[in-house]
């Protein structure tokens, strides 16, 4: 297995080279200029994406401000891929990023997880919603970019009657 703890270094870094298409072993599932999507090695949940800026950005704790943007391009590409997974059901599911010194990895990543409700047992911890260790994209955020996201595509794609509902308001 890969290992996977920090390295400072871009060069070594593995979400770097997944970012530069470098990593053989990665399907990139979704990119962008500025970002890349691929599935957890580790899922904790049917559906575990993670959502990682080219940029080498080191955790959470390295964002300020100017990076609000980036932030929201990460949840908005996050909510696109579990669209395209078929994932309807936008109130049971998670997307956050865990803060230092929790980090697998020192590359901020998302972690966008789905159905929120089918966290591994033995992996839910890592995921407790504005906990030490995880700290989740605010949930109005997300439901704004679920909406702004699904604009942007078809919408028979969806049949649930909240999104429904939410089609007619
Ligand atoms: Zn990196
Ligand atoms: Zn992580």
């Amino acid at each position: 297995m890969t290992e996977l703890n920090s390295d400072p270094s871009t060069e070594t870094c593995i979400f770097c080279l997944i970012s530069k298409g470098q990593d053989k072993n990665t399907e990139v599932i979704k990119e962008n200029k500025e970002l890349v999507c691929f599935r957890d090695i580790v899922p904790a949940a049917p559906h575990h994406y993670l959502v990682v800026p080219k940029e080498h950005i080191r955790d959470c704790l390295s964002l300020h401000a100017g990076h609000v943007d980036l932030v929201k391009m990460m949840a908005k590409m996050g909510m696109a891929v579990l669209h395209d997974q078929g994932i309807s059901d936008v109130k049971d599911i998670s997307l956050g990023f865990h803060q230092p010194p929790y980090t697998s990895v020192a590359h901020l990543h998302l972690h966008v997880l789905a159905p929120a409700s089918q966290i591994y047992e033995d992996m839910e911890y890592k995921f407790i919603p504005n906990s030490y260790r995880f700290v989740t994209v605010n949930a109005i955020a997300m439901t704004t970019l679920y909406a702004f996201v699904w604009e942007e595509h078809y919408l028979e794609v969806f049949s649930t009657n909240e999104i429904t509902k939410r089609t007619n308001e």
